[in-house]
C-alpha cells in the first residue's frame, strides 16, 4: 500500500500524502470496506456466519474420556453444533491443571465419532499445530495467544479452521491487525470471537463486551463468536449474557459447560450443568426468529 504509514501502534489515520487511512487500508483482507458481503464459512455441519446460529458447547478442559463422552451427548442433544474442550491449557499458573494433551484429544475424537460433533479445541504452540489438526475440526486460538504472531502464522499455514478470541487487553482494531497474520498466510477460515476484557470490575471475571460485537460485524465480515462464559466468569450470570450477545448480532456463542461443576478441574465457577445449558438453548430457539434467524 504506497503511500500509508504508521500502521502499528494506535490508530494509523493519517497517510503520507496526508489522507485518511481507514480500516480498509490496515486491516486488508479482515475489513467490511474490502469485503461488503458477510462471510460464511462452512463449519460446524452448516454455514457459520448466515442465518444460523451456532453453539459451541463443553468442558474448559478435557478431564476424562467418560467426562467428555457424556458432556458431547448432552449438549448434542441440546441442539450444539460444535464440542469444546481444552486438552492444552493455558492456566495463569504454573501449578495448575494444564490438560491432558494428546491423550484428551483422542478422547475429544472418540465424542465426534460418536456425536458428529466438530471438535473446538485450543493449540498454544506453533509446534504442535500438526500434532492438534489432526484430531480438531477448528483450532482455538485463546486470548493469551492473540499476539503471538508465530503461532498465528502457523496455524495460518495450516489452513484449519480457527475459533480466534480476542486478547483481554486489546483492542478491536488489535484483534483485527492480529486476524491478519491468519488471513495473510492464505487461510480465510477465522472466527473472531469476543470473551470479555479487563476491567475495573470486581463482581464479575471479565467485562463481557457487548460493544465489540456490533463494532466487529460493522468493521469486519468474519463471522463473530461469543463467549459469554469467560465473559463473565459467573454461571448466574452466562444465560443473559448469552441472550444479550445474540440479540446484538453474534453469529453464535462459545458456552462452558459441565456434567459435574463444583468438581471441575478449570472454569467449574462459570460452567453451566447440562440442565441449565439445555434451558439456554430453549431460550435461544424462542429469540432466534425475533432476530431473522434460527437455531
Ligand atoms: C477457554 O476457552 O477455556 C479459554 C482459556 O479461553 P480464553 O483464552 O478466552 O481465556
Ligand atoms: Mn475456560
Amino acid at each position: 500500500m504506497e503511500g500509508v504509514v504508521s500502521v502499528g501502534e494506535g490508530d494509523a489515520l493519517v497517510s503520507q500524502g496526508g489522507g485518511v487511512v481507514g480500516w480498509s487500508q490496515e486491516c486488508l483482507l479482515s475489513s467490511r470496506e474490502n469485503h461488503r458481503e458477510d462471510t460464511c464459512l462452512s463449519l460446524l455441519g452448516g454455514e457459520v456466519g448466515g442465518s444460523r446460529l451456532h453453539v459451541i458447547a463443553g468442558p474448559c478442559a478435557v478431564e476424562s474420556r467418560e467426562q467428555i463422552v457424556e458432556i458431547a451427548q448432552a449438549v448434542k442433544e441440546a441442539g450444539a453444533t460444535g464440542l469444546r474442550g481444552g486438552a492444552y491449557k493455558p492456566r495463569t499458573s504454573p501449578y495448575c491443571f494444564q490438560g491432558h494433551h494428546e491423550e484428551a484429544l483422542k478422547w475429544l475424537a472418540e465424542a465426534r465419532d460418536r456425536t458428529g460433533l466438530a471438535i473446538v479445541t485450543e493449540v498454544m504452540e506453533p509446534g504442535l499445530v500438526p500434532l492438534v489438526s489432526a484430531y480438531a475440526d477448528v483450532l482455538q486460538l485463546g486470548s493469551r495467544n492473540m499476539q503471538n504472531f508465530a503461532l498465528l502464522r502457523e496455524v495460518g499455514k495450516s489452513k484449519k479452521p480457527v475459533l480466534f478470541k480476542r486478547g483481554m487487553s486489546n483492542t478491536v482494531k488489535e484483534f483485527m491487525l492480529a486476524a491478519e497474520y491468519i488471513l495473510a498466510e492464505g487461510n480465510p477460515n477465522v472466527m473472531l470471537c469476543e470473551r470479555g476484557i479487563r476491567t475495573f470490575t470486581e463482581e464479575t471475571r471479565n467485562t463481557f463486551d457487548i460493544n465489540a460485537i456490533p463494532v466487529l460485524k460493522h468493521r469486519s465480515h468474519l463471522p463473530v463468536i461469543a463467549d459469554p462464559s469467560h465473559g463473565t466468569g459467573k454461571w448466574e450470570y452466562v444465560e443473559a449474557a448469552a441472550r444479550a450477545a445474540v440479540a446484538a448480532g453474534a453469529d453464535g456463542l462459545l458456552i462452558e459447560v459441565h456434567n459435574d461443576p463444583t468438581r471441575a478441574m478449570s472454569d467449574g465457577r462459570q460452567s453451566l450443568t447440562v440442565e441449565r445449558f439445555a434451558s439456554l438453548m430453549e431460550q435461544l430457539r424462542r429469540l432466534a426468529p425475533a432476530l431473522g434467524r434460527e437455531l
